[in-house]
Order: C-alpha cells, then structure tokens, then sequence
C-alpha cells in the first residue's frame, strides 16, 4: 500500500485510478514536497472537520484533489496554461474551453483557489506558500492579499507552473493586476489586463453609464483576440453559451443544493457547502463532471436530511447569511454553527435578482459587460450592495454575517456602507467580521468567536421578542 492510498481512498479514490494515476500522484505529491506525515494530517483534518459519512462530501473532496494534480503537473503533461485571477469575469474560463479544438490540450483555472482549497483545507500547508509569496514581493504588515500571496508564493516555489497567459482582475481590483504586473516581470509571462471603472455614482444601479460598457466591453475584446493570436480560439456569441452549457449539469446541481439548503433545520455545514462554492469559479477540469456527480449525491443526501428532520444547528436556531466562506480554513467556517447560527446561503448562492432589458450592444465584449453591470460587484459598492439587498428576498434569515477579507479592497472599502445600507433598508441586523479567508495568521479564533457568539446571543433575543 502506497503512502497516500488511505487518504485517496477516503475520498473516493477507486482501486484502478489508484493504480493508473500512481506515477501522476506521486510526481504531484513530490512537486508540493507532500509526504507520508503529510498524509496523515490531512486524513485526520478531513475526518475531524468535514462530514465524511456523506458520499457526496468524499467526492467533492476527491475532485479538489483531482483538479490540484491537473494544476501541478500541467506543464510536465505539455499542456498550455491559463490562469484566471478571483474572481474570474463571468463563466471565462468555460468558454475558452468550449472555444478550443481539443479541451485536453488546456490547464485553464485559478491556481490560488485551488492551491489554498487543497494545501490549506486538507494538509494545512499554506504557510509557507504564503511566506514564499511575502519574501517574492508582497511583504506582511502592508495589506496585501494574502490570495495572491498564495499565488505569488506557488509560482515561486515552482509548484505551480510558469503560465503562457495569464487574465488580470483589472474589473474588480487592483492588486491582482499589479501581483500579476509583479510575475510578467519576475517570470516573464503574457498578461492580459481587463480593466474597467467601478465607480458609478451612487444611486444608479441598475443603471449604467454606457461609456463604461464601452470601454469594459473593448478591453474584453481585447483580450478574446489575444486569445485567438495565442492559442488559435476563438471566442464569439456561440462558444461562450457553449461555454455556460459545459458546466449546465454543475450549476443546476448546484441550485439542487442549495434549495434544500433553505430548510429548518439547515442540514449541511457551511465547512461542507464551501467545498462546492470554488468548484464553478476556480476550475474547468474534473470539476465539470466529476464535480457535478458529487453534488448531485450531496444533494440526495441532504433532501433525505431534511425528509428526516436531521439539522446541523437546532431548528428555529437564529439563520444569517455570510458573505464568504474561508477557503482555506475549515476551523473558521465550523465557528459559525458553534455559536449556535444556522447558515442556509451565501452572497455568492443567492440567485440574481431580474435583469433590466439590455441594450442593442454589438460586440460579444460590450453585452458581457453589460451582464456585469446589471451583476452590481463590477458596477460599484452601490450596485454591490443593492445587488446583496435584492436577493435577500429569497433568503429567510435573521441577520447577516458580512465577514470579509481585510486586506480585499473592494470588499474592505464598502463594508461600513454595506451595514448602514442594509440595516437601514431590511432591519437586518449585519455583523462586520474582518478575517482572511487564506491566512490564519491574521485572525484569533477566540476573538472570532467572542463577537459570532455575541452576534448570535443578540439574533436569539430579537426572535424571542419578535
Ligand atoms: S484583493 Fe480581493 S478581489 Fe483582489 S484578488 Fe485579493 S481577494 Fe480577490
């Protein structure tokens, strides 16, 4: 028996792929200098944290390790890499795929999310990922995102390949450009930069300022032509549906999901629901397929829950909306249901409220950009928070968790507007929850506690009385 053949198996590993995929396993474990020891935490961590008795849980587990082997051996396996920065502009990274003659000749993802989903969660090596990042460039004590520590420190230590382009989050902030600014010169690598401007007056959303479209909409083209002179894809109306319809069976399990997550009792943990949250954002590979399967077998098992009564929080507990998961950290996001709080969604599950009627853009560029608009995050902390408020109508809760990354600028810089807006609009009340969903070093889990546990004290005294 190989090393790691008890933690595989965990997690749905088939005798055969054990045995098929043992020179690929061994050569990815190698490149994240993961060994036996390593193994055994991991095993541990899974089984103390995560709900493992579910089937769905193993595999989506499974998936996650699948999708960090495609990352790390990409380039040995003589694929062309794209990486896609966090958050990705809509369903991107599907629609090159769609678009390209043969999906197998492409590594297409987020190595960040993956990199922190994998060694963070399970092995709880990402310490020194993010120090090699602070030594590359992104020093500690400055704010920087320790998201693209992460992705700093992987291409720095070699365990993620060296990309043959790479898609800035000019569209939403600024340090994933300039991180990325960082690689092109340390690394060498093309970078295509999608800039946009997020500061539409307040009080406009849904409306937009159509020059804002325009310019959006040119530096999307851009990047779609970049993409044919590179790799020979193209990107037009047709492949980017193709592109939606490729993770169709992912995101309507997905919805399956998080319909009966709605129930009272909540009956999933927020530590399991985060596994599926990353799947459509992160990746493009397993996760499609595989990925889907395992989400489909949660969701029987959870509807079997809920016919059962079964919860993870006691019924009638107080239930809140979060805005984020940590993806890195599954101490964190089991806090929350210890201080007695139910968590039937969050921000990123909640449908979209309807879209007005768009206007007559020409370009595949412009009408994506026009979708970001009318999505609010890409529009302004106006369109976010009104986006956040309208659909909250499909959220029974009692209150919102607003836990953000600290060193996130556009999520630090809307936080307090966030709170007054919708406490002042729903009588919602909203906790401010600064915590880093990649580097445990930034937070105390006492202090966490303290504030969840007195959020939660102040929700069960307001249902009381209501
Ligand atoms: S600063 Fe925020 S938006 Fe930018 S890459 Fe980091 S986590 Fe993402």
């Amino acid at each position: 028996m190989t090393y790691y053949h008890k933690l595989l198996k965990l997690c749905e590993f088939d005798e055969a792929e054990l045995l098929s995929q043992k020179e690929r396993i061994e050569r990815a474990f190698q490149i994240l200098e993961l060994g036996p020891a390593d193994m055994e935490i991991a095993e541990a961590r899974i089984k103390k944290y995560f709900d493992t008795g579910l089937l769905g849980v193993r595999k989506a587990i499974g998936v996650w390790f699948k999708e960090l082997f495609d990352l790390v051996l990409s380039r040995e396996e003589g694929k062309k890499i794209i990486y896609y920065g966090y958050p990705p502009f809509q369903y991107i990274g599907l629609a090159i795929k769609a678009a390209a003659k043969s999906k197998n000749d492409f590594y297409v993802g987020c190595p960040e999310a993956v990199i922190s989903q994998t060694l963070g969660q399970f092995f709880h090596k990402l310490l020194p990922v993010l120090e090699a990042g602070e030594d590359a460039g992104l020093p500690p004590g400055h704010a920087m995102c320790s998201l693209l520590q992460v992705k700093v420190g992987a291409l720095e230590k070699g365990i993620i390949p060296v990309p043959d382009l790479s898609i800035a989050t000019s569209y939403f902030c600024d340090m994933g450009p300039k991180s990325d600014e960082l690689l092109q010169y340390k690394f060498g690598y093309p970078v295509e930069y999608i800039d946009s401007c997020l500061d539409s007056a307040w009080g406009t959303w849904p409306e937009y300022d159509h020059e804002t479209v325009r310019y959006l909409g040119a530096q999307l083209d851009k990047l779609f032509c970049t993409i044919k002179d590179k790799f020979a894809i193209e990107i037009n109306d047709e492949t980017w549906q193709q592109g939606r319809l490729i993770a169709g069976r992912l995101y309507s399990a997905i919805n399956k999901l998080t319909g009966l997550l709605a129930a009272d009792p909540v009956p999933l943990s927020v530590v399991d629901s985060e596994l599926i949250l990353n799947f459509p954002i992160g990746c493009t590979g397993s996760v499609m397929d595989e990925g889907a399967e395992a989400i489909e077998i949660l969701a029987e098992e959870v509807k079997k829950r809920v016919e059962n009564g079964f919860g993870v929080a006691p019924k009638e507990s107080p239930r809140v909306l979060i805005v984020l998961h940590s993806i890195s950290d599954p101490v964190v996001n089991r806090l929350i249901e210890d201080a007695g709080l139910a968590v039937p969604s969050t921000m990123a599950l909640l449908p979209p409220p309807p879209e007005p009627e768009s206007y007559p853009f020409t370009t595949l560029g412009e009408k994506r950009a026009e979708k970001a608009m009318f999505g609010g995050a890409y529009h302004s902390t106006y369109g976010m928070v009104k986006r956040i408020q309208a659909s909250l109508k499909y959220a029974d809760v009692d209150g919102i968790i607003y836990n953000y990354p600290f060193a996130c600028r556009p999520f630090v810089c809307g936080n307090k507007l966030t709170k007054l807006h919708i406490e002042n609009e729903t009588g919602l009340p909203t906790l401010l929850l600064d915590m880093d969903p990649q580097d445990e070093r930034y937070y105390s889990i006492g202090a966490l506690r303290t504030r969840l546990e007195t959020f939660a004290e102040m929700l069960r005294a307001r249902k009381a009385a209501a």
